[in-house]
């Protein structure tokens, strides 16, 4: 899931504070799941600016609403004319979640409220951790299902790098050494010997270069012009 924390208050009331009607937008989807932007966390966020307008003598309005998913058009739809009403509309969704809103509501201006993080999993009740970089080009059956992307600090294509101390990161010891796990793993399965093999440098061209990545899934895609339409 994608994970994203809350910006600080202050910086959240510093980009509104041009503007007098604002409409904070939360999300049902991977921000409700890990408990920054969903519809509780749009309330605190909208007591928390109340508390501060009246601190700082400010005369904005705040209103509220959660939709199931800002990435998602019809969901987005349904907002139009609350965002219409409002000066602007603060995001408490992903970075994809203010891009789509501001793609889709055109005439509205939507700020983000939310610092996009990474790609994570739940490792355990309240705390989530990295696992995917969306390289586009995944390399996982080579490293035993280790991600040497995202969990080396140096993603690093061959290691460990020779920096590593008991299985720890030279670079943030609080970690483990994504390539010791790699090792460790590749020994337990019986294939150690196809680590001997260099793996070239990565060509990012097929990765992040060359503008926004998608992709399409042909069964899911709606004809939107009737009399094409396919039965
Ligand atoms: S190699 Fe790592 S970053 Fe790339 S897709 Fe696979 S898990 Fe994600
Ligand atoms: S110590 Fe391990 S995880 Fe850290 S940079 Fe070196 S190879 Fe990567």
């Amino acid at each position: 899931m994608i994970i994203a924390e809350r910006k600080p208050i202050d910086e959240i009331y510093a980009m509104i504070k041009p503007f007098d009607k604002v409409l904070i937008v939360g999300c049902g989807g991977c921000v409700t799941v890990c408990l920054t932007g969903g519809e509780r966390s749009v309330e605190v966020l909208a007591e928390q600016l109340r508390l501060k307008d009246n601190i700082e003598g400010g005369s904005h309005t705040f209103t509220e609403c959660t939709i199931t998913r800002q990435c998602d058009a019809e969901y987005v739809e349904t907002i139009r004319s609350q965002a219409a009403e409002a000066d602007v509309l603060l995001s408490m969704a992903c970075g994809v979640g203010v891009n789509y809103m501001t793609e889709l509501l055109g005439d509205s201006i939507t700020l983000p409220a939310m610092d996009t993080k990474c790609l994570a999993a739940n490792i355990r009740p309240g705390e989530w951790s990295e696992r995917c970089a969306a390289c586009g080009a995944c390399m996982l059956e080579q490293t035993g299902g280790i991600c040497p992307i995202a969990r080396c600090s140096k993603s690093l294509m061959n290691g460990p790098c020779g920096g590593t101390q008991d299985g720890k990161c030279e670079v943030n010891p609080d970690i483990d050494c994504a390539w010791m796990k790699i090792v460790e793993r590749m020994e337990k399965l019986g294939r150690i010997d196809e680590l001997t093999e260099v793996t070239p440098p990565r060509d990012w061209s097929t990765g992040r270069h060359g503008g926004p990545r998608g992709m399409v899934v042909a069964e899911a895609v709606m004809d939107e012009d009737p009399e094409g339409e396919e039965n």
